[in-house]
């Protein structure tokens, strides 16, 4: 595979070219109600190659792996294509180029479970949310594993083979009064890991269950504005949906006006506010070794006191910025070309504890967990899964329909408080940019405090 890699790269006629290739192994099962709804088991092998000639890119995507010089030079006609059209031509900013395997030692590999004991696990969470009450109606109960084993190389002379495990557990409940109100409970597990990360989650599975079940008993909040505490989970959405990706620089290509906000040394918070983006952590969804571009990965430090440090780079918006490459190129798969993503992005630690940060709070609110949200520009919106109210410096009754919406410059520097207690999750799912989804990704924060939030009811 190597010798064939090389000859295809040696005879390209471009001025640049690289070849990733990966092959994925994918089994999915999902319970809804006492129904397995989807038993998924998956193979994939294929490749893409992208070249750059007179500044123009070119890909060629395929399965077939017995021609590659045929694609190399599919992608350089293109490429050609491309840039005799362009007024900009593309650079790369220039990297170290590397020679390494980077394998991963899972410690109970779920490529050795058996798909039986996967359905069996998987059931018997979602038969634990089922028994818990009359009042669940229905569950969603999902399985992921993932693995992708990637060899990139390129023209500089980089060749690299690196394996990504990924894993995932949905444990979803939704519990109805019988008089039209439905509500949810939601727990999620994501890790780089093996098995042993989703097993013995039979607390959790009751944990989502009787979250829906109390919910029921929620109070509606009331609407306006309001001191709020975000747990790790919601914050560290926060921080990558809203925040995140105006720092990936090709975002800001495209947004001149974004772009002058986003201007290195703007002051966003306060100076305690630190924000990462790092391409490894232990177990860290978001992890990569190597970026897409074969890159290393960097923490990079996109808020440093408050103030923008700096962006997150390919090395194509490195060269145009003058910039170094972060190692922040990924594509979701083989059928895509690189583009900027976050990996494990959040904020660091402060100073409050958690007790300290509600204390002097006389009525606020007390956000907890994301089930998702939205943001046109600077303006966020997110629903918080559960809340409960603050009440002269104590946590008090559960709240229902906490919707969080406003500015996000605002927002950033109204933080003032942030905890010790960083927590980094990988949730389910991922991250979707430009049509490529969904990337793993983690999120994580200690608590934080945030002034004067505006808070809607549903
Ligand atoms: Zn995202």
């Amino acid at each position: 595979m190597k010798q064939t890699i090389k000859q295809a790269i040696a005879g390209s006629s471009a001025d640049y070219t690289e070849i990733r290739i990966e092959r994925r192994w994918l089994n999915r099962v999902l319970f809804q109600k006492e129904k397995l709804e989807t038993l998924e088991s998956a193979t994939e092998l294929g490749g893409i190659v992208r070249c750059l000639k007179n500044g123009g890119w070119g890909i060629s995507v395929f399965n077939d792996l017995t021609n590659l010089s045929k694609h190399v030079r599919e992608a350089t006609q293109m490429a050609a294509i491309v840039a005799a059209a362009t007024s900009e031509p593309v650079v790369l900013a220039d990297v170290p180029t590397v020679e390494e395997e980077v394998r991963v030692e899972l410690e109970h590999d779920f490529r050795d479970v058996p798909l039986q004991r996967k359905v069996e696990l998987t059931q018997s969470y979602n038969g634990i949310i089922l028994g818990e009450s009359s009042e669940i109606v229905a569950t969603q109960v999902q399985y992921v594993d993932r693995f992708a084993e990637i060899t990139f190389a390129n023209s500089d002379g980089t060749y690299l083979v690196q394996e990504l495990p990924d894993i995932t557990l949905l444990l979803g409940a939704a519990a109805s009064d019988g008089k039209g109100d439905i509500q949810q409970g939601m727990e999620t597990i994501g890790q780089a890991g093996g098995f042993e990360w989703v097993e013995g989650m039979e607390d959790r599975a009751q944990i989502a269950a009787k979250r829906a079940v109390a919910m029921l008993d929620a109070k509606p909040v009331v609407g306006g504005q309001h001191t709020v505490v975000l747990d790790p989970m919601l914050a560290g959405v926060f921080i990558h949906e809203a925040f995140g990706h105006f720092c990936e620089a090709d975002f800001l290509f495209k947004n001149p006006r974004l772009a002058k906000i986003m201007a290195l040394g703007n002051e966003f918070g306060m100076a305690d506010l630190q924000v990462v983006d790092e391409g490894y952590i232990p177990g860290g969804r978001g992890n990569v070794p190597y970026d897409d571009e074969g890159v290393r990965r960097e923490k990079t430090q996109l808020i440093k006191d408050g103030h923008l440090h700096s962006l997150m780079h390919s090395r194509e918006t490195a060269a145009k910025m003058g910039a170094q490459p972060t190692g922040n190129a990924r594509a979701v798969s083989y059928e895509y070309e690189p583009i900027v993503r976050m990996t494990n992005t959040y904020i660091e630690n402060g100073t409050f504890s958690f007790e300290d940060m509600i204390k002097d709070v006389e009525r606020g609110v007390y956000a907890v967990d994301a089930y998702g949200g939205q943001t046109e520009f600077e303006q966020f919106s997110f629903s918080a899964a559960y809340a409960y109210e603050i009440v002269n410096g104590e946590v008090g009754g559960l709240l229902r329909n906490v919707v969080l919406s406003g500015n996000l410059f605002e927002t950033m520097r109204s933080i003032d408080a942030i905890g010790t207690d960083l927590k980094i999750s990988g949730g389910v799912g991922g991250c979707g940019k430009g049509g490529q989804n969904p990337l793993p990704v983690t999120t994580g924060a200690p608590h934080i405090r945030i002034r004067n939030v505006t808070i809607g009811g549903k």
